[in-house]
């Protein structure tokens, strides 16, 4: 074996993985950033996810401002309102390298970066591409997920997207498939619906599954209203013909249906990025499926390294995987601070727009809790009617005896920013709805919405 070169602190992935050099370098330690991808640094979020896509949604809210300004007094002759799709997929793109190339230039100066792909070859060792080896007192592994493509007959040889190459295209498509219907597939099916694009989509089970019941009906049914749904119904073959594609579409009942388009979207899930780490070596364990096993602590099954990030297959969030870095790093460093999903919000950015945080209604029956639940709408409020009373609802379980708030889910305009307040108060030693309930709320404002909610909960 060659000479190994050894730091204090070695993180494997440029995404997330910042998180745990960022604090690792703060505090004053030598760290190794092993990362395959140098012009993507910042990983996923950065590259092919969140900040992208969300930049994609707010040209197609621009779009929808513009369609319903008749609703408000505003004359504008929309005929003359045109999509310029290429602008919008250069604004992105450009945005992209710009981040990137900012983390980039945080990484080469605060930390020693590899740029290859790596595995591990012994206890604590990760070997690159070009045969340079690296170690370190406490390791990190961060290596994301990937989308996962089914083994569907006829889908390899066709072409399709995930969201790894959506974000390329220059030309909209006239009409698109969308395989999956969980909030990617949703998202970006909204996406190119609202821009006049075609959207079917076709989902095993019902769009976004694991919302709450109500939640998840009232946002099917507004989603239906751009997008054609095939739910309960599997992709059985992929074929092609000239530029066309032909997808053969089996339901749950046994029925067939075909429909065709003249692109695919694959949103079907992730897998872990562990596949090529050979992780075997370090006694790191991966479930069956090949997420990373952690404990409470983020510790994998050796003792000094750690993993978190989609690579562990919880909560597959940026913000939650911020979290886990920071908590990961601490606990490498001598805290012994357990990771908490308990306060862990999340957002849809589809139309309407879904913020959520804690148990859903379902989860609180699994549970035997007993559980108030209480609902307001959003054109109730002022400011509901002021913005032109749009379908939608904030939604709160609240444990019955002790006020403890259980859940909470909004359905509606601002949805992602509102439910943070109740992030707020989850997170607090009580927990309790009178956190909320009992302080004062600017009127006429949507947080208004979240306060009416609460005081219906006495
Ligand atoms: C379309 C889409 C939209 C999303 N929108 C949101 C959103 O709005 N809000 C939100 O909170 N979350 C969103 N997410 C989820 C979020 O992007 C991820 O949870 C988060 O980025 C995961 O970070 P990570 O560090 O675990 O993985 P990544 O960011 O994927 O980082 C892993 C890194 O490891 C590198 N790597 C992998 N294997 C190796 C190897 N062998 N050697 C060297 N390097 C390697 C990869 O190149 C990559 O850079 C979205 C995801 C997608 C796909």
């Amino acid at each position: 074996m060659g000479e190994v070169r050894r730091f204090d602190v070695v993180v494997l992935g440029g995404g997330s993985g910042l998180t745990a050099a960022y604090h690792a370098t703060n505090a004053g330690k030598s760290v190794a950033l092993v990362e395959a991808q140098p012009n993507a640094l910042g990983g996923t979020c950065v590259n092919r996810g969140c900040i992208p896509t969300k930049g994609l949604i707010r040209s197609a809210e621009v779009l929808r401002t513009i369609r319903d300004a008749a609703k408000f007094g505003i004359d504008l002759d929309q005929s003359s309102v045109r999509v310029d799709f290429g602008a919008i997929m250069n604004t992105i793109r450009r945005r992209r390298a710009d981040s990137a190339a900012s983390v980039k230039s945080w990484v080469d100066e605060a930390m020693t970066p590899f740029y290859a792909r790596a595995r591990f070859v012994s206890e604590k060792v990760l070997e690159l591409e070009d045969g340079t080896r690296v170690t370190g007192d406490k390791l990190f592994v961060a290596t994301g997920a990937r989308p996962a493509v089914p083994d569907i007959p006829g889908l390899r040889q066709a072409p399709y997207w995930t969201n790894e190459t959506v974000l390329e295209l220059s030309e909209q498509p006239e009409s698109l498939a969308v395989l999956g219907g969980g909030y990617i597939g949703c998202e970006l099916g909204q996406f190119f619906a609202t821009l006049g694009t075609r959207v079917t989509m076709v989902d095993r089970h019902q769009c976004l599954l694991r919302e709450d019941d109500d939640v998840r009906a009232l946002f099917t049914r507004e989603f239906a209203k751009h997008v054609e749904l095939f739910r309960d119904a599997d992709v059985t073959e992929v074929g092609q013909t000239g530029s066309e594609l032909s997808l053969a579409v089996k339901r749950a009942d046994g029925s067939a249906d075909a429909l065709t388009a003249d692109a695919l979207l694959v949103a079907t899930g992730r897998e872990p990025n562990t596949d090529e780490l050979d992780l075997g070596r370090t006694g790191v364990e991966t479930d069956e499926h090949g997420w990373v096993r952690v404990d409470a602590r983020l510790r994998t099954a050796h003792p000094d390294i750690y993993a978190y990030g989609d690579v562990i297959g919880q909560a597959m969030f940026k913000h939650t995987s911020s979290y886990e870095g920071e908590l990961a790093y601490n606990n490498s460093q001598g805290a012994a601070l357990e990771v908490s999903y308990w306060a862990n919000p999340h957002a849809i950015f589809s139309n309407p727009q879904i913020g959520s945080v804690g148990l859903t209604e379902r989860e609180c029956r699994q549970r035997n809790l007993a559980y108030t639940c209480c609902k307001k709408q959003y054109e109730e409020l002022a400011k509901g009617k002021i913005i032109g009373s749009p379908p939608g609802f904030a939604k709160l379980l609240v444990e019955r005896g002790t006020d403890r708030i259980l859940g909470f889910h909004i359905v509606g305009p601002d949805a992602a920013e509102l439910v943070h307040e109740v992030v707020v108060a989850m997170s607090a030693a009580s927990g309790t709805a009178d956190l909320i309930r009992n302080a004062v709320h600017i009127h006429p404002t949507l947080s208004e919405l979240v306060h009416q909610v609460f005081a219906t909960a006495e």
